[in-house]
C-alpha cells in the first residue's frame, strides 16, 4: 500500500479523530480522480492493523498489515464491479465482465458479518464505486445498514453520490475528498515526470490522478507509434536503439504489439486480411510475401514463450534484443 497523496494528510488527520467512535458506515464521496478508493484502502488496513503509528498510518509489517497488502485480509471484503478486477485480457473476451455490483455480492455479506472477526477487531467491507449496485443490491445494502452487525464498517466510495438511495446516504457518515489546489496537483504530477501539468489538469476537470492517467494514456500512444515505424521497417532496423527505448515500456506490452504485428503478418498471408494496424496495409504486405510460413510460426511461438515469462523479466532490454533479432532475421535474411 501506498502512503496518501499529499493532499489527503488533513483529512487523514479529520479521521483520526473519528477513528475512536466509528460508525456503521461511511460515504467517502468526491469527484473521479481525486484518489478516494486509495484513501479508503489506507483507511481500511489502518484499522486492521496490529499496531497503526502515532498518526494512524498502517504499520506495514505486522500479519494483518501482510494479509492486506497480499490482499487475502479474512476480515476485509472490497465489492466492486467484475471488470474492475477482470484482467485486462478477459476484457477482450467475448464475455462481458460486469459493470454493476450485483445482488448477489451484497447479499454474501450477511455470510461475511455472521463469521467472528478472525483477529477479534473490525470487519471492513469496502464499496467500490457504490453508485455501481444496481437497484436489487441497493435495497440489499439498505437491509444490511438497518440491522447492522457489530463491528462491521461498510466504506461507500462514491463519485456520484445523487444516484445513491436518500435511505443509504442517510445512514453514513460523509467524508468529501475534494481535488486539491492547483499548486498542489501540479507539483505532484511534476514529481511524477509530467512536464505540463497545468493544461493537463484543467483537461482533466483539475483531478491530478486523471491527468496523470491522460499523460501515460498519450504517452503510451506515442510509445507504439515509435514502435510500429521502427518494425514496418525492417531493412533499418536499429535493434539495439529499438531494444533500449522499449525498456520504458511495460514487457509485456511490449510483447503484445510484436504479437499483433506478427499476427497480421500472417493473417494478411493467409487470408489476405489485417487486424491491428490497418493503416500500415502497404507495409505488411510488402514484409510479408518474403517471409517463409514456417519461420514466421517459430517466431510466434517464441513470442508465446517470452509472454509467459515477461512477468518479470531479468533484463527487458536483452529480452527485447533477442526478439528483434529473430524478426530481423525472419524479413531481412533473404537480402544477404
Ligand atoms: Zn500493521
Amino acid at each position: 500500500m501506498n502512503k496518501l497523496y499529499p493532499w489527503q494528510s488533513e483529512l487523514w488527520q479529520h479521521w483520526v479523530g473519528l477513528r475512536t467512535r466509528l460508525p456503521h458506515a461511511l460515504l467517502l464521496k468526491g469527484p473521479q480522480g481525486v484518489g478516494k478508493f486509495h484513501f479508503a484502502m489506507n483507511l481500511a488496513q489502518s484499522l486492521l492493523c496490529e499496531k497503526p503509528g502515532e498518526k494512524g498510518y498502517a504499520c506495514q509489517s505486522c500479519s494483518s498489515c501482510h494479509w492486506f497488502i497480499q490482499e487475502t485480509h479474512p476480515d476485509f471484503r472490497l465489492l466492486q464491479p467484475d471488470i474492475l478486477s477482470a484482467p485486462e485480457e478477459e476484457k477482450e473476451g467475448a464475455k462481458k465482465p460486469a459493470r454493476q455490483i450485483s445482488v448477489d455480492q451484497i447479499r454474501a455479506l450477511s455470510d461475511f458479518s455472521n463469521l467472528s472477526s478472525h483477529q477479534g477487531g473490525s470487519r471492513i467491507v469496502l464499496i467500490h464505486p457504490a453508485e455501481a449496485m444496481n437497484a436489487n443490491a441497493a435495497n440489499a445494502l439498505l437491509k444490511t445498514l438497518e440491522e447492522p452487525a457489530g463491528n462491521m464498517l461498510i466504506i461507500l466510495v462514491c463519485h456520484k453520490p445523487q444516484q445513491l438511495l436518500a435511505t443509504i446516504l442517510s445512514r453514513c457518515l460523509t467524508l468529501s475528498v475534494t481535488a486539491p489546489p492547483l499548486e498542489v496537483s501540479s507539483a505532484w504530477l511534476q514529481r511524477q515526470g509530467i512536464s505540463n501539468p497545468a493544461s493537463l489538469l484543467a483537461q482533466a476537470g483539475f483531478a491530478p490522478l486523471l491527468a496523470l492517467q491522460a499523460a501515460e494514456d498519450s504517452k503510451a500512444a506515442t510509445e507504439y507509434l515509435d514502435f510500429l515505424k521502427e518494425i514496418s521497417q525492417p531493412a533499418k532496423l536499429d535493434i539495439f536503439t529499438l531494444a533500449d527505448q522499449l525498456q520504458r515500456t511495460e514487457p509485456a506490452k511490449v510483447i503484445l504489439w510484436l504479437q499483433q504485428w506478427a499476427y497480421d503478418l500472417l493473417s494478411i498471408k493467409l487470408t489476405g486480411k489485417i487486424r491491428y494496424t490497418l493503416e500500415l496495409t502497404d507495409s505488411i504486405i510488402n514484409i510479408s510475401k518474403d517471409i517463409e510460413l514456417v519461420n514466421l510460426l517459430h517466431f510466434q511461438k517464441e513470442l508465446a514463450v517470452a509472454k509467459r515469462e515477461a512477468v518479470h523479466p531479468l533484463n527487458p532490454r536483452l529480452l527485447f534484443e533477442s526478439l528483434l533479432l529473430s524478426y530481423y532475421r525472419l524479413t531481412v535474411h533473404h537480402v544477404h
